[in-house]
């Protein structure tokens, strides 16, 4: 209740609109003859969380730093509320830039820091210390105002940065790896922060991970970045459910996939047998256009059924568990279908009713026709 007033008060003080809404257009960087950064258009909406994931090296912190300002595109326009900024300094972009290593500075304090954005526009004494004190408790610091950095935990010193990025009300905020250096019970708790902080200013966010989980627990909607381009952009969902080839399936969620051999009579759109690289014959629904085409078969290991219950399925093998792992939420097997050898992942949810396999179990298992994708690479 406090914290949205706060809030309030603050956009009111400031007439601040919350986010802004972000068009690339045709963004590009080249250094030589390598692109680092391919033509990209994307638009991201105000107040949108909007990741950015991918392999190192695939362009992600390019992106963002021609966001940000601080690399000067080859073509192509940032398109911000219907101004491009690729002109404008980085000082005049109203962007606030959060980074793994926090950048807060050492001999100031926590208050100091918070305050230094303000200080560098020129604000007034009192309208500094009682934004410094609103920016405070909005990250539930205000005890730690006069500390240093130093005698401040990984967490809290994020905190200190998210509050400093933040005070002067940018309308996107950028953050590079934010929560890179923290461990992962600190993680999962600044995620919780940083969504609750997000989702009171209203500002639109792009944020950059290589965390799958973090993008997917965080994000309105994930770019997914293969060298240097975007090969998909979608909600977590989306991008879950249907990937639209092999890398992004592999790269978000586990996965087991397989290239295709033959695929026998041409019949797109309905089931058909298909043999897999290894001879497992499975049934796949197949557009035409996949026909005649290097494809690939891919199953979620949540979409496996193991056990009796598999046996009412399209596709039904018999296999023996190779592997088998307990972890909280859930059991983890490694299958090999007898006869091909082909294995499989499967993951099943440790209810209390639940039958757990030890490795050398014979079992069956299965899956719905409609749970197997056919992928490009
Ligand atoms: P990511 O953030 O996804 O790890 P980067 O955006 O940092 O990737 O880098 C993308 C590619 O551009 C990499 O192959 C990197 O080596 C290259 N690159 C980045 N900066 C420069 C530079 N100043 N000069 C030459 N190549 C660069």
């Amino acid at each position: 209740m406090l914290m949205t007033s706060l809030v309030r008060s603050e956009k009111q003080l400031q007439g601040a609109g919350g986010g802004a809404s972000v068009s690339i257009r045709g963004l590009s960087k080249r250094y030589g003859n390598f692109e680092a950064v391919a033509s990209t258009s994307v638009e991201i909406d105000s107040g949108d969380f909007f990741a950015i994931i991918g392999p190192s090296g695939s362009g992600k912190s390019t992106l963002l730093g021609m966001i940000a300002g601080y690399i000067d595109p080859t073509r192509g326009q940032i398109v911000v509320d219907g101004r491009d900024i690729v002109p404008e300094p980085i000082y005049r972009r109203n962007i606030g830039m959060v980074f793994q290593n926090y950048a807060l500075f050492p001999h100031l304090s926590v208050a100091q820091n918070v305050a230094y954005p303000l200080k560098v526009r020129g604000k007034t004494r009192q309208e500094i210390d009682k934004r410094v004190r609103e920016s405070l408790a909005m990250v539930r610091l205000e005890a730690f105002a006069a500390r240093l950095p130093s005698e401040l935990s990984g967490g809290q010193q994020q905190r200190v940065a998210l509050a400093r990025a933040s005070i002067y009300q940018p309308s996107i905020l950028l953050m590079d790896e934010p929560l890179g250096a923290l461990d992962k019970n600190l993680r999962d708790e600044m995620q919780e922060e940083i969504k609750r902080f997000q989702q009171e200013l209203g500002v639109t966010v792009i944020y950059v991970t290589h965390d799958q989980q973090e993008a997917a627990v965080l994000a309105d909607r994930i770019a997914i970045m293969r060298e240097g381009s975007m090969a998909q952009i979608g909600s977590p969902r989306a991008l879950y459910e249907k990937p639209n080839s092999r890398f992004v399936a592999e790269f978000l969620g586990e996965a087991s996939i397989f290239a295709i051999r033959s695929v026998l009579p041409k019949r797109a759109g309905r089931p058909q047998r298909i043999a897999l690289e290894d001879g497992t014959q499975v049934s796949v629904r197949m557009n035409e256009e996949d026909v005649g085409q290097d494809r690939f078969a891919c199953i979620r290991p949540e979409r496996v059924t193991i056990g009796l219950k598999a046996l009412d399925l399209d596709n039904v093998y018999k296999g023996v568990v190779c592997e088998s792992l307990y972890t909280p939420g859930s059991i983890r097997y490694r299958v090999r279908l007898n006869g091909t050898g082909c294995m499989l992942k499967v993951r099943v949810l440790p209810q209390t009713d639940v039958e757990v396999f030890e490795p050398g179990s014979d079992v069956s298992l299965g899956w719905s026709v409609d749970d197997m994708t056919v992928l490009q690479e």
